[in-house]
């Protein structure tokens, strides 16, 4: 029988965190002022190897998994990547193996990701501006190398690509028009993405957030926009398709529209902690399972009744109680 949770919500997506590092330092996720010198990354003894995200995936599948993304920080930072991507497909019951990048690492990486058997991507973007990209990256780097990125992953096989754009208030909304200008052409989905409250260390405020139906107005208004019906349970982006017939745009809205009662995801940071809400204040140490010894069953048996007797739905519940929970970083438990 399906494992459900306590509001009757399957398990069946799994995203994985490969590493807490990122090359990249966005103002909304891993703020300098915070993951300066020096901060304490994770040492190399407390990631997970290949061998145990695999043989957790499994034990994740055998509960009804059948998509897994991979995440981090920049999950192309952790070496020899494909080699975790080659071993993840083949799980039996993983039918969609999916990566979000930055996509700084992309343009020499791209054919490797494919070729190892990674069926989906999705790039994150928040500007084409020069100036906006770098200002967002907060680390000077180039727009260029992005867009080269994503052309060599266009070229490698992966159709249609995502962009996810996290659109902050007074910051680039204004480069709505042109993101989506630009995605059309390129038969990529655009995915605006509010700015979210995750973490405790972006300082992120109600007034930041540019509220879904203001990016749809701003789009509808550019290319006529028509709602399109959710394809599967769980599906995090509400869609549209230009009516045009330029291809299609999601949403992602989790402040002003919350979607917590199809919430179908766990998520694994890197160190071996499992969350069963990105917005959650503790994790459950799988790590100490699978290094104390631990038997598949015992583990498996772990799973099921965590997730049965999972409550999470924060995003409904947010407040002006659940602003000062010390929640877990988006750079650690990966989005
Ligand atoms: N480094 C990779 C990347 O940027 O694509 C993967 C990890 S990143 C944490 C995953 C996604 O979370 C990215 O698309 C990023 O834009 C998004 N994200 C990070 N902080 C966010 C926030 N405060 N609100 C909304 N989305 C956020
Ligand atoms: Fe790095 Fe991605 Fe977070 Fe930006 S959003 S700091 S690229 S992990
Ligand atoms: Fe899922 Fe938590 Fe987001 Fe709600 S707030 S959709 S439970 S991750």
């Amino acid at each position: 029988m399906a494992l459900t949770d306590s509001l009757g919500r399957p398990l069946r997506d799994l995203r994985i965190s490969v590493t807490d590092r990122c090359n990249f330092r966005c103002p909304y996720c891993m703020p300098k002022e915070v993951f300066g010198r020096e901060w304490a990354f994770l040492p190399r003894r407390e990631i997970l190897s290949f061998e145990e995200i695999t043989r957790l995936s499994r034990l994740f599948a055998g509960h009804g998994v059948s998509k897994i993304r991979i995440t981090g920080g920049e999950p192309l930072l952790r070496r020899e990547l494909p080699r975790l991507i080659a071993g993840l497909v083949g799980i039996e019951g993983v039918r969609d193996m999916t990566l979000t990048t930055n996509g700084s690492l992309l343009g020499r990486m791209a054919t490797g990701l494919r070729s190892a058997g990674l069926t989906r991507l999705t790039v994150s973007l928040d500007a084409l501006e020069d100036g906006v990209f770098r200002a967002m990256n907060d680390v000077d780097f180039p727009v260029e190398r992005v867009l080269e990125g994503i052309s060599a992953a266009a070229q490698a096989g992966f159709s249609p690509i995502k962009i996810n754009m996290v659109v902050k208030r007074g910051v680039n909304e204004q480069a709505l028009p042109e993101m989506a200008r630009y995605c059309r052409a390129g038969a990529h989905v655009l995915r605006c993405i509010e700015y979210m409250d995750v973490g405790h260390s972006n300082g992120w405020r109600l007034t930041d957030v540019v509220p879904a139906s203001e990016i749809l107005a701003i789009l509808g208004s550019k290319w006529p926009l028509e709602a399109l019906t959710p394809v599967y349970f769980g599906e995090v982006a509400s869609r549209y398709r230009y009516r045009d017939g330029g291809g299609e745009i999601g949403i992602i809205a989790s402040v002003t529209q919350p979607f917590c009662r199809t919430c179908t995801r766990a998520r694994l940071t890197a160190d071996g902690q499992l969350y069963t809400c990105l917005f959650a204040t503790r994790g459950h140490d799988l790590r100490a399972l699978l290094r104390g010894g631990a038997s598949d069953d015992d583990i498996a048996a772990l799973l099921s009744a965590l997730w049965h007797r999972r409550t999470d739905r924060y995003s409904e519940r947010r407040s002006a109680e659940t602003v000062g929970l010390r929640k877990v970083e988006m750079s650690r438990v990966g989005g």
